[in-house]
């Protein structure tokens, strides 16, 4: 079931009991297993986890770039997991993603304006004066100016400004939903305020809906509207980022918050999120995948799959002992 909150307006993104595996050496590993969420049209939902715990294979799912061996991927009332070929290339369009490594991400030898030109080749806008318009367009929207970035070469810029133009590439095609997957992780802290407002400010302007990616805490709290914890490939808890942060009602979600560093030199630093490393996805605990790791397991964690259930009109908890029945 989606969470409550995303069930009062018809959303612009569902996923529905979404699995995604990948064959590793004759095995399964389960990136990510029976998840589902909705994004309301214009909504911001942040998607926060260790490393490793699916974010990634969840965008990359959203999008068909990673095919789910189980579950639906609802956009705009269209199932995008039935869809193959010409009529997937054509929603696609409306659904972008921009990457943690903005520089990985640029082809080197093409130069900026021909790197943002692209998607308009591609989708067949053959009138030159046109695309010149629309890339002018979008690097000016971005803080880049046409006139002096068009005929350099990614390797001229900085990460945070390749990561402009990525976001140009991103929104050239006016798409309505943008998964951003760890956009500032790989950037100096000094600039990933200026990406997060400029994100903002194109959210604004072009009226997205966001999927945020970050393992970073602080980074999704301060652009997400809904906050959905993901650890080991399930979803732990979804949310109101205020409600969510306030009042955690998944163990993990609260680790996790503990262990955000207090901007405080004389605050020893929080020992790591609950002991030891997270299980492997190819061989994850039965029943709650965070039972091994979290103070609040006993045996029934063990031997159920706890499922995704409201504990208020807007926040749902994976856990058979939640926070809030304290
Ligand atoms: P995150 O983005 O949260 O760090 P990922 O979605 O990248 O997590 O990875 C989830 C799990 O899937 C990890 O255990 C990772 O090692 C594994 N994984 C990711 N991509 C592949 C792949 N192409 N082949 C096999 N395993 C993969
Ligand atoms: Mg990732």
């Amino acid at each position: 079931m989606p969470d409550n909150a995303s069930n009062r307006a018809a959303p612009l993104l569902s996923v529905e009991q979404l699995t995604v595996e990948y064959p590793v050496s004759g095995r399964t590993l389960s990136a990510v297993n029976d998840v589902s969420l909705a994004v309301g049209r214009g909504e911001t939902l942040g998607l926060v986890g260790e490393s490793g715990c699916g974010k990634s294979t969840l965008g990359r799912a959203v999008l068909q770039l990673r095919r789910p061996t189980a579950g639906k991927v609802v956009f705009d009332g269209t199932d995008l997991t039935a869809l193959e070929g010409e009529a997937l290339r054509l929603m696609r369009k409306r659904l972008q993603l921009i990457f943690q490594d903005p520089i990985a991400s640029l082809n080197p030898r093409r130069c900026i304006g021909d790197i943002v030109a692209e998607p308009l080749i591609i989708t067949g806008i053959t009138d030159r004066a046109e695309r010149e318009r629309r890339v002018r367009e979008v690097l000016t929207a971005v803080g880049l100016d046409p006139d002096l970035v068009w005929r350099r070469l990614p390797h001229e810029f900085s990460g945070g400004q390749c990561q402009r133009v990525c976001i140009a590439r991103a929104l050239i095609l006016e798409p309505e939903l943008v998964v951003c997957d760890e956009p500032v992780s790989a950037l100096d802290v000094s600039i990933r305020a200026q990406i997060l407002n400029l994100l903002e400010e194109m959210k604004r302007r072009y009226g997205l809906t966001l999927l945020f990616i970050a393992h970073d805490l602080a980074v999704v709290k301060a652009v997400s509207d809904r906050i959905a914890v993901m650890y080991l490939g399930r979803l732990c808890e979804v949310g109101p980022t205020e409600q969510v942060f306030g009042r955690p009602a998944h163990p993990y979600t609260a680790l996790l918050l503990a262990a955000i560093p207090v901007p405080d030199p004389t605050v020893p630093p929080t020992t790591n999120v609950a002991a030891g490393e997270p299980p492997s996805p190819l061989d994850p605990p039965s029943g709650c995948r965070f039972r091994t790791r979290c103070p609040r397991a006993d045996g029934i964690c063990a031997k159920e799959v706890p499922d995704l259930r409201p504990t208020t009109s807007e926040q749902s908890v994976a856990c058979h002992h939640p926070l809030t029945d304290r």
